[in-house]
């Protein structure tokens, strides 16, 4: 078994999802446990393609955009479904505060008031606080976005860390929290940069992503959540240029050994 964290990416698409592809979700594995981090549109059909559901340990939720969980109501009926056996597992699933309000409303509203229940044990994490997930030890940073988000470090019991930026724009709090990390996988969704305008900055460009990991001192950097329609080559170097060393772009149904 591997000592370090398998990282495999079932889809990095934006909100607007690549041709053929799914939005946010990664299934994180170490130690025979596995973690289902993110659960956005098209994700089901890609875990279902890459584990058996049995061994789906937990699923965590980086903020409650709908391109990051509304894959949630089609897993929970998959696992509830009764091909899975007898009884439903109900993994727990580890959401944000106040999830659980919005998740009623939301799948209440289209008609399926329990549906998040029958597939999971949902629980609300308090971000001020660790929590253990199995062989994993995991802290949370608020980041700036459009609603609450956070990012989240993972690292196991041998000291193997892997930094997830959730979506944000440029910051310190993640700055911090990724500290000297194995591998930190960060959004870039407004494309190669530069940027320009001064609103409030929910997303990073690549140049960004770049010199954040760069700050953060991170041996790795993967660039996630950008759309296919931007040129993968320009994003690449817009991120090396500040990084200062080689960036990986996350590419869906690719396993990345942490
Ligand atoms: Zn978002
Ligand atoms: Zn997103």
């Amino acid at each position: 078994m591997s000592a370090g964290v398998d990282l495999l990416v079932l889809g990095k698409s934006p909100a607007a999802p690549d041709a053929g592809g799914a939005q946010s979700g990664y299934l994180i594995s170490h130690d025979g446990f596995t973690l289902l981090l993110d659960c956005g549109s098209g994700v089901c059909a890609q875990l279902r393609a890459q584990l058996d559901l049995e061994a789906l340990d937990a699923v965590l939720v980086s903020h409650l955009h709908a391109d990051h969980t509304l894959d949630l109501l089609p897993l929970s009926f998959t696992l509830a479904n009764p091909f899975l056996g007898e009884e439903p597992r109900r993994p727990p699933l580890w959401a944000p505060p106040g999830a659980r309000s919005v998740f009623a409303t939301f799948a209440g509203a289209l008609g399926m008031q329990d549906q998040i229940a029958q597939g999971f044990e949902l629980r609300e994490y308090d971000p001020a606080a660790e929590l253990r997930l199995g062989p994993f030890t995991i802290r949370f940073a608020e980041v700036p976005h459009y609603i609450p988000a956070w990012a989240v470090d993972l690292v196991t019991g041998s000291g193997t860390r892997f930094t997830f930026g959730a979506d944000c724009g440029p910051n310190d709090q993640l700055v911090a929290l990724a500290r000297d990390t194995d591998l930190l996988l960060l959004e870039a969704t407004e494309g190669p940069g530069p940027h320009s305008g001064s609103a409030f900055r929910g997303h990073l460009t690549a140049s960004e992503a770049g010199e954040l990991a760069h700050r953060a001192g991170a041996r790795r950097l993967l660039l996630t959540h950008y759309s296919d329609q931007w040129n993968p080559t320009e994003l690449r170097s817009a991120a090396e240029a500040t990084y200062g060393m080689d960036v990986e772009l996350a590419t869906a149904g690719i396993r990345y050994e942490v």
